[in-house]
């Protein structure tokens, strides 16, 4: 017999971003039903996703809360310090070169990398153990809204009446394309080469971000596992055409290729498992609400991942938006209201601008070779690392300490 449930909130999407606003919202005692259109054990194999996150300190403080950091199987490993140089394929680094230390900024660490597989482990594990949490995987749903509630039929008769709808669903939104939201795309012609690396010397927790004329590339401090004492992750950008090249060759030349855009600062290197590739695009929903809807994480926008912090503006999100329902909650009052919606619009919208400005702007800057370019960015590398309040500016951004805080 077809079921009929009840919810505060239904989440479309069980990726990071919506599953983790789930967890939050059951684990605050709202009604919450979530639905991913596919399966969601595979996801967890791993050959499913190569990426590994960094984790800012405002994305954990929202995954404990969601009861999902506890439940990470494997280690998280700190990035003490961020090492940023401009240089050349081949060549050693610009001596001019900025080193920022979490210490600075009076914190423990700038983030933690997480594997796309553990945060995936956690929420799987997680979205079967809240009482209040109701989730519907493989499932697709229609979705009728109207000012007085939502309604979501799935496949098999089930049918989900909420107060709100969450579009969680990635970047290719199909409710965020449903309401008529507009977005705007920039395409990069760039892909982003992921792959593991063990290595000779330790990282000290220490990540690097190589500019170099193609686009950026970051060494990220993995914890270390049983066969790799001494682990980092590669986010390797280069332009598609020869990117699809590096991906294709064999793994000593491939290893080479690394180990020239890497420096020499770790000793020999050795790329483990698979390459991954992903293409890049930056964009942004021109709306982030409608009646009854909310679009969360990259249903909303889309960064360059040259600053790494596509997820955490998509945690910030989810904290955002989890304040203003719980709070809703708590008062009796309706949590897919419009002034609710606006004021979630309002707390974010500028946040993530920023963001994609800024990625967006910085990897115009560093991918050219254009000499008069490049001394005027050496000479703004030099003039941050001169300026002590500058820098401590750019330390608490990339904490993530400057944006709207999450439910704690
Ligand atoms: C190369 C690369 C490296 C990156 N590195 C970092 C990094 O270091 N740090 C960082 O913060 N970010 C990083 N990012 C960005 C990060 O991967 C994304 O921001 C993040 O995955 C967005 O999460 P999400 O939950 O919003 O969407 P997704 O991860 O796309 O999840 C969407 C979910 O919705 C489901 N779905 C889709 N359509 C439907 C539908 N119609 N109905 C039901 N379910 C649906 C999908 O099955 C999926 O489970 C990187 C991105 C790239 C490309």
């Amino acid at each position: 017999m077809s079921e009929r449930i009840a919810a505060d909130v239904c989440v479309v999407g069980a990726g990071p971003v919506g599953g983790a606003l789930a967890c939050r919202l059951a684990e605050a005692g709202l009604a919450v039903a979530i639905i991913d259109r596919a399966a969601l054990p595979p996801m967890e194999h791993p050959d499913f996703d190569g990426r590994a996150y960094a984790i800012a300190a405002d994305s954990r403080r929202l995954l404990e809360a969601a009861g999902l950091w506890q439940r990470l199987p494997f280690p998280a490993g700190p990035i003490r310090d961020i090492r940023v140089s401009d240089g050349r394929v081949g060549r050693p680094a610009a001596p001019l070169f900025l080193h920022f230390g979490a210490r600075e900024a009076g914190a423990e660490a700038f983030g933690w990398m997480v594997e796309a597989r553990s945060l995936r482990m956690a929420l799987n594990a997680r979205l079967h153990e809240l009482p209040g949490l109701r989730l519907f995987a493989p499932a697709a749903a229609v979705v009728t809204r109207s000012a007085d509630g939502a309604t979501l039929r799935l496949g098999d008769g089930t049918e989900i009446a909420a107060r709100l709808v969450v579009a969680a669903e990635g970047r290719d939104s199909r409710l965020r394309a449903e309401a008529g939201i507009p977005v705007t795309r920039i395409p990069y012609r760039q892909t982003g080469i992921v792959c593991a690396v063990a290595h000779e010397r330790p990282h000290n927790a220490v990540a690097l971000e190589h500019f170099l004329p193609a686009g950026p590339f970051a060494q990220l401090p993995m914890a270390p596992t049983e066969g790799a004492p001494n682990l980092s992750a590669i986010v390797w950008t280069e332009r598609d055409a020869l990117a699809r090249r590096l991906l294709a060759l064999p793994d000593a030349a491939f290893a080479r290729e690394l180990a020239r855009r890497l420096g020499g600062h770790l000793g020999a290197v050795r790329p483990l498992g698979r390459r991954w590739s992903y293409p890049l695009t930056a964009m942004h929903a021109h709306r982030y609400t409608a009646t009854r809807l909310a679009l969360v994480g990259d249903a909303a926008h889309g960064v360059h991942p040259i600053a790494g912090q596509g997820l955490n503006l998509g945690f910030r999100d989810a904290a955002a938006l989890a304040e203003l329902l719980i709070a809703a909650a708590a008062a009796g009052a309706d949590p897919g209201a419009p002034a609710l919606l606006a004021r979630y619009q309002a707390r974010r919208r500028p946040d993530n601008l920023m963001m994609l400005a800024a990625t967006d702007g910085l990897d115009r800057l560093f991918s050219t070779d254009h000499p008069l370019l490049r001394a005027a960015r050496d000479l703004g590398i030099a003039a941050v690392h001169r300026l002590p309040p500058l820098k401590r500016r750019f330390i608490r951004q990339a904490m993530g300490a400057s944006a709207a805080s999450p439910a704690s």
